[in-house]
């Protein structure tokens, strides 16, 4: 299987004291209910640089280790990541510092700053993933519709909101992707 996960709020904790709400509001903007990420301006990328130093940004490692007990014979596995070209050493710092290279087959990254909801439908198109893992639910709404082969995992603490699409599965815990149950 072909089998792609997102980096942030998967892999890398956002920081602690930030709310999440904060962050959605800072990226993310809907236009007539068009869903739209902002790139943030000169101030906003050095703001956002500081707060993706290595301090606040904690791994998640249950969600790592999971990684290193996968099974790969049968498996391919990719890391997508929406993030912007600002960001690119920062997290070229965080692949070193996790050994992704020698976790993943291969990796997808977003640096020539298109919007993350289409780099992302675009690589799990050109990959025909099986399955994708990511927290963001509007990203999720968007990408499901247009590959409903795929299976998507939403990875998420709140169980409020309804997905809009019947192949996007709400999982607390990575290691529920393995369930076989979820169909
Ligand atoms: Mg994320």
């Amino acid at each position: 299987m072909n089998i792609g996960f997102d980096l942030d709020k998967v892999f890398i904790d956002t920081p602690p004291f930030i709310p999440k709400s904060f962050i959605d509001k800072l990226y993310k903007k809907r236009d007539n209910g068009v869903l739209l990420y902002r790139i943030p301006g000169p101030i906003g990328q050095v703001v956002r640089k500081i707060t993706h130093l290595y301090i606040f940004r904690p791994q998640i490692k249950e969600n790592i280790d999971f990684l290193h007990v996968f099974p790969k014979d049968k498996n391919n596995l990719y890391l997508i990541s929406g993030r912007f070209k600002f960001l690119e050493n920062k997290t070229k710092k965080i692949i070193e510092k996790y050994h992704f290279t020698e976790i993943f087959d291969d990796m997808y990254f977003n640096f020539t700053n298109e919007q993350p909801h289409f780099f992302k439908n675009r690589i799990i198109k050109k990959l025909k993933l099986d399955y994708f893992i990511d927290d963001d639910l509007s990203l999720l709404n968007y990408v499901a519709g247009d590959n409903p082969r795929t299976k998507f995992f939403w990875l998420t603490n709140h169980s409020g909101k309804a997905p809009r699409f019947p192949n996007i599965h709400a999982i607390s815990k990575l290691p529920e992707i393995l369930n076989q149950s979820i169909t």
